[in-house]
């Protein structure tokens, strides 16, 4: 069973590749980011709390978005699989999900996908010009790179030492880079 997670710098195609891969595999396509988003735009009592973290690029109180990521994932529970994009995003929200009810958040394999600095934010500039999101300008996507750096990097130790982390050159088009995750999941 695909029980995924997609790791990648701020603009290194995430959404973009797991969506794919959701479809693909016939299983949902989970963002901690766009639940996050989804509370922002219905301007919800959590979506009023998270909105200043989104918009400085910092990251939302590990708890809060562990409990939304759960309930996610619970209700219902996606039996066959599922793609996971953005969560766990650091080391204490990993040990969270692995506390969870039935032997933790089980991941069957870490996508890493590599992507320079130059080209995230030739993306992420380009995202912007479309009408993207209110937080692809290029001070927010500085700090989303040094939180990735400092906050987001250690977990691909972490799922490398427990043997279920597959390294993809994110660089390039959509669909080379979509021909490369495929192959690494062979
Ligand atoms: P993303 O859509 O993954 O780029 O996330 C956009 C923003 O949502 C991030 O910059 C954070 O502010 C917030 N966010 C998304 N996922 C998480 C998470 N797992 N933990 C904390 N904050 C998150």
């Amino acid at each position: 069973m695909a029980r995924l997670l997609l790791v990648a710098p701020p603009g290194g195609g995430k959404g973009t590749q797991g969506q794919r891969l959701g479809a693909d595999y016939g299983v949902p396509y989970i963002s901690s980011g766009e639940l996050l988003r989804d509370h922002v735009a219905g301007a919800t009592p959590i979506g009023r709390r998270v909105r200043p973290y989104l918009d400085e690029g910092r990251l939302v109180p590990d708890a809060l978005v562990a409990e939304l990521v759960h309930e996610r994932l619970t209700t219902p529970r996606p039996l066959g699989g599922f793609v996971l994009d953005g969560f766990p995003r650091n080391l204490e929200q990993a040990r969270l999900a692995d506390t969870w009810e039935g032997g933790g958040i089980r991941l069957s394999t870490v996508v890493h996908l590599r992507v320079a600095d130059e080209e995230v934010i030739r993306r992420v500039r380009e995202r912007a010009k479309t009408g993207g999101r209110s937080d692809d300008t290029l001070s927010t996507l500085r700090r989303r790179l040094e939180v990735y750096r400092k906050a987001t990097e250690p977990l691909i130790g972490l799922y490398r030492d427990r043997g279920v982390l597959v390294e993809v050159d994110g660089g390039g088009g959509i669909d080379e880079v979509a021909a490369r995750v495929r192959q690494a999941l062979l």
